[in-house]
């Protein structure tokens, strides 16, 4: 039996109808670039995560470089993030002219570590970047006391970390801006490239919604220089059609997630631990092994999808060859360590348990 890492096509044969209607309304309606639906995904997105307005944007990376530029971070400020995430995360920061600072991360949870935030704050510093790492969310409450102290804002880079929850609270709409990524691959994925914004100030988010959309007040009058960074009104459709399907998802990926965790705890497997009150999504599932490699090929030649998030940490990353050198040695330990197994809103029990008995055969703790 083969299991893919994310059945995607088994997902589109549950719902197909109605994205095809979907589909086929943009197709009626001719309205290609953002439009009604837009509006329409955004505000729905934006109530099931209960945030009082979400902006559709065109995918994860311009919802952070426009969060960061909405809030007024630019050229020679410093941008306080992790370095085992997606490059998108750093890359924002470079886009608005800031420079990322790597900080390490707690062995348990993989998420920014608080206690190393602080030491790493400088004149310079104006934001800190968290990120829900495989859905899991960062120590928020205490990376909020920090950045208050310090009158930084924060962004949390929540592409991974659709339905999260911190205390009760929806990830994203923790800090002073939540984005959020719909890349097919993602827990609420479009069929093309689309991203989200969320913010606290109701004054920023509308600098936000001007700077996606060439900086416009109204057809020819533009107040500021900005992007073309909108929604496409397809992917907006789309995922109006996909949002209501989202809730049940989530919790098949938690039911999903737990029995991965009962079958390789017992037997001697370290998995990231969420942070006390927090309540992870479950973008991937990870374990630790100490033959990675190995491990890899013999799944990969049983039939299942697997991958490494993330084998190269950004600190090490050419792209990143100017910054000043950094020791992150939790960040290179867990890089070495990690391996994502399959997992996704239809995997199935039968699934789960070949890909444990075909892991445990192989890999070591
Ligand atoms: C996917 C992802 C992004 C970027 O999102 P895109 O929509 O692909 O631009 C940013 N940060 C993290 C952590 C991601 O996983």
């Amino acid at each position: 039996m083969t299991v893919e890492f994310v059945n995607l096509k088994r997902q589109f044969a549950a719902i197909e109808p109605d994205v095809r209607a979907a589909i086929d309304e943009v197709l009626a309606s001719q309205a290609f670039i953002q439009g009604p639906l837009a509006a329409s995904f955004a505000e729905a997105f934006g109530a099931l995560l209960g945030a009082s307005q979400a902006i559709g944007c065109s995918n994860g990376t311009s919802a952070l470089s426009v969060a960061l530029e909405a809030l007024g971070v630019g050229a020679g400020d410093e941008v306080i993030t992790v370095a085992n995430t997606f490059i998108a995360t750093a890359e924002a920061i470079c886009h608005v002219g800031a420079s990322p600072v790597f900080v390490d991360i707690d062995p348990a949870t993989h998420t920014l570590d608080p206690a190393l935030v602080e030491r790493a704050i400088t004149p310079q510093t104006r934001a800190i970047i968290p990120v829900h790492l495989y859905g899991a969310p960062a120590d928020m409450a205490s990376l909020l006391a920090i950045a208050d102290r310090h009158g930084l804002v924060v962004i949390e880079d929540a592409a991974q970390a659709h339905l999260a929850e911190y205390r009760g609270q929806k990830a994203g709409t923790l800090g002073h801006a939540g984005t959020f990524s719909f890349y097919p691959g993602k827990n609420l994925g479009a069929f093309g490239d689309a991203g989200a914004m969320i913010f606290r100030d109701p004054l920023v988010a509308d600098k936000a919604r001007r700077l996606i959309d060439h900086g416009r007040l109204s057809k020819y009058e533009h107040s500021i220089i900005g992007y073309n960074h909108r929604m496409d009104g397809l992917q907006a459709a789309i995922l109006k059609a996909k949002l209501p399907y989202l809730p049940q998802w989530t919790a098949h990926r938690r039911a999903a997630a737990a029995r991965y965790h009962q079958s390789l705890a017992q037997a001697g497997f370290r998995m990231p631990q969420t942070v006390e009150g927090g309540l992870s999504a479950y973008h991937l599932l990870v374990v630790e092994v100490s033959n990675r490699e190995e491990t890899l090929e013999a799944l990969r030649q049983a039939g299942i999808g697997c991958g490494v998030h993330y084998p190269v940490p950004l600190h090490r990353q050419p792209a990143f060859a100017d910054l000043p050198t950094v020791s992150l040695p939790v960040t290179e330990r867990l890089s070495s360590r990690v391996m994502s197994l399959p997992l996704c809103g239809s995997i199935t029990d039968e699934e789960i348990e070949t890909v444990c008995t075909a892991f445990k055969s192989v890999a070591r703790p």
